[in-house]
Order: structure tokens, then sequence, then C-alpha cells
């Protein structure tokens, strides 16, 4: 379970909220049971229940666990708004896979209507399977899920990393693998970086786009010869990167 860093101090784990809910009636925990909860920073650790009441459980630390389940490379995913609820399985599996951050964002091609007033609502629902993602694959962090943005808000973000790659389907291009090796390659053994992919809408980018992206110096890649549906494309980036540069 994650919770809160106030919540957790260097003995005593509060654990309030749904969290709370579903260890005393789903999982019918009891004293003396034992938990594991991090802070999603610093601090994750095996507790034992002491008190527990329907809305709050308190634990006690049995042992320290070291907080080595996270990937040095860290990949966040920036994707055009896709159709329906296909961004949650977006979120859902590139969580799992060990993606860090989810930048949902606008394109020319973007078929999805942008509608402010249920951002907010969409926004906390994105988190909420972020979060619970991370605990189902034991992740030592909850990844950050950003607020939509505009094409150009994105390309002014490009700076923030490493390495950003857009997504590309042209046969002939670089593909994925020819940009990552050499990233692999360079990186000593307790060396890290940040990796964006830039994901394109189910149309695909613009040509205007395509140029935009290379102008604020991301590298186009490709990911094989088969065309991927707008919400396989990250999935597939993340893992082909995680392969080449986890340890
Ligand atoms: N333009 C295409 C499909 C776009 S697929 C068409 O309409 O036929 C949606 C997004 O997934 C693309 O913008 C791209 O970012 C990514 N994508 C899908 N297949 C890919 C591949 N083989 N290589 C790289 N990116 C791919």
């Amino acid at each position: 379970y994650f919770i809160e860093q106030d919540q957790f101090d260097g003995q005593t784990a509060i654990i309030h909220g749904d969290d709370a809910r579903h260890i005393t009636k789903v999982m019918r925990g009891k004293n003396g049971d034992k938990l594991i909860v991090s802070d999603g920073v610093s601090r994750e650790a095996m507790v034992q229940i002491t008190h527990i009441e329907a809305s709050q459980v308190q634990a006690e630390v049995v042992e320290w666990l070291p907080m080595d389940h996270e990937p040095r490379v860290s990949v966040s995913i920036a994707q055009s708004l896709p159709k329906g609820d296909k961004m949650e399985l977006v979120i859902q599996k590139c969580t799992e896979i060990g993606a860090v951050g989810f930048i949902p964002f606008l394109s020319e091609r973007t078929i999805v209507q942008y509608d402010a007033k249920k951002e907010g609502k969409r926004l906390e629902r994105w988190r909420k399977i972020a979060k619970e993602a991370a605990e189902q694959s034991h992740r030592n962090r909850i990844p950050a899920v950003y607020e939509s943005r505009s094409w150009k808000e994105l390309l002014a973000s490009f700076d923030s990393y490493d390495l950003v790659c857009y997504c590309y389907e042209k046969e002939d291009g670089l593909q994925l693998r020819d940009v990552i090796k050499p990233l692999a390659a360079g990186l000593s053994a307790d060396e890290s970086a940040s990796v964006l992919v830039v994901v394109g809408p189910e149309g695909g980018f613009t040509t205007g786009e395509v140029q935009a992206a290379e102008t604020a110096g991301a590298r186009s890649v490709g990911l094989g010869k088969r065309i991927l549906r707008a919400e396989t494309a990250g999935m597939v980036a993340l893992t082909c990167i995680l392969y080449e540069t986890d340890e």
C-alpha cells in the first residue's frame, strides 16, 4: 500500500481511506497481519497491524525493505489522447511495465474532443489506476499522470529529458533500437537517464508535427514493419527501452 509520507514515521504507518477499507473488508485483516507499505519516495517496509478500525489501520515496522524495483532509465509516455477508455489501458499496462509518468496531449488528428470540465474527474481516475497498478506490480513509486497539454506545450518540455523519441511508422526510418542501443552503451552501471516516448493519435502525426518534433530535438523511431494501434505503441516502445537498459 502506498501511503503519504507524513503517515509513515520511522516506526508507525497509518493507512486511511480506500486502502484501510480494502484491508478490513476485502482482506479481512486483523492484528498481527503483515503488509507492505511504501511512501512512494524513500521508505518501504514490512509492517504488522497493531490497531484496526474500518477507516484506519495502524501498523508497526517489522523490517525495512530495499526500494529496488524501479528501472534505472526513467521512461515517460506522452500519448495523444486516444478514443474511449484507451488511455486507462495505456496507464495500467505501462505502469506494470515500468513507466514513470504519463502526459496526455492534443495533436492535429486527435479525435476526442477536449472537455475541460471532465478533465478533473478523468485525471483523478487515471491517477487511481496508476496507483492501483503500481501496488499490484510492486512498484516503489506511483507514476505521475499530468494534465492534458497542447502539442506546443509538449514540444516546450522536450528539453527536460535526456532523450525524446517520437514513434513514427515510416518503414525506412530509424528504428527504436538504433537510438536506444547507443544510449544503453553510454550508461555506466550506476548512471540513469530520462527518456520521453511520444505516441501519435489514431490517424498519426501530420508532416508539420513531425517537422516540429525534429526541430525541438526529438528522434524519430520506428517500432517494426507493422502498424500498431495508438494504445499499443507506447507499451512496445517502453518494453524495448527497458529491455535494452534495465540491468
Ligand atoms: N498513420 C497511421 C496509423 C497511426 S498509429 C495510419 O493512419 O495508418 C498511431 C500511432 O502509433 C502513430 O502516430 C505512432 O506514434 C505509433 N505507431 C504505430 N505503429 C508504429 C510503428 N510501426 N512504428 C512507430 N510508431 C508506430
